[in-house]
């Protein structure tokens, strides 16, 4: 990207080195992010979820976990895919009259596919580390830019709160600007700051909580704070920062 190529020029890297550094920066958010089956070149298969479908009970209950998970998340595996096929196959033929939605397809499965491998990951039960509030780095840099843990958590919770229809709450590290957001992402994709990488998502689509919390989507969001997972936004956050 011009904008991230410009920055670390403008640090005064340049040839091998630039390269180097954005190499970096792809490798370490596709090992984390990317399914754990691997599968062919192209081909991206649904990661399990790193624990059982009600481990984060009470808060999240284990059928909606299910159907999120082997249904829903599926679906973006299976869309995502068929998105490259057809976008290979019209770069095969030539044909590429279908172009506008194939790119939105692409945008919004690639979307819900990387969208979920983070938000299992971002959340455990209590008895494996959920919960709670971060340390260190990431517990200093909420500090620094927004304040402190407590401001952080209720502009988060606002935003992901007042998510019209379908979206998410996020907290994602600005690469360029070098400081941490707070943002609404809208559908899987949309209205996301160019430059961030996401470190903590909370899926506010009504499928994340109806079954349980029906409209109430406020007492879902205070429930989920309990399943945090801060080590591996900790984690992401070093990764982001490297
Ligand atoms: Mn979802």
């Amino acid at each position: 990207m011009n904008t991230r190529r410009e920055f670390l020029g403008a640090l005064g890297l340049s040839g091998g080195l630039l390269l180097l550094a954005e190499q970096l920066g792809q490798t370490s958010a596709l090992a984390m992010d990317r399914g754990e089956g691997g599968g062919p070149p192209g081909q991206y298969e649904l990661p399990p979820l790193p624990y059982d479908y009600d481990a984060l009970e009470p808060h999240i209950d284990g059928q909606t976990m299910r159907i999120h998970h082997d249904l829903h998340h599926k679906g973006y595996t299976d869309g995502l895919n068929k998105a490259l096929a057809s976008l290979s196959a019209a770069r095969e033929s030539g044909d590429f009259g279908n172009i506008q939605n194939l790119s939105r397809l692409l945008a919004f499965h690639a979307g819900g596919y990387v969208n979920h491998n983070i938000f299992w990951k971002n959340m455990a039960p209590a008895s494996k580390g959920g919960g709670g509030k971060p340390d260190g780095k990431l517990a200093a840099d909420l500090q620094r830019d927004f304040g402190g843990y407590d401001k952080f958590q209720a502009h988060f919770t606002a935003a992901a709160t007042a998510v019209e229809g379908n979206g998410w709450g996020v907290l994602a590290y600005h690469r360029d600007l070098r400081r941490l957001m707070v943002f609404a992402m809208l559908n899987q994709q949309m209205q996301v700051p160019v430059g961030t990488v996401p470190l903590l998502l909370c899926d506010v689509w009504e499928h994340a909580y109806y079954l349980k919390y029906q409209n109430r989507r406020a007492d879902y969001i205070k429930a989920w704070w309990n399943v945090v997972n801060w080590k591996d936004v900790s984690e992401r956050y070093y990764a982001a920062t490297a």
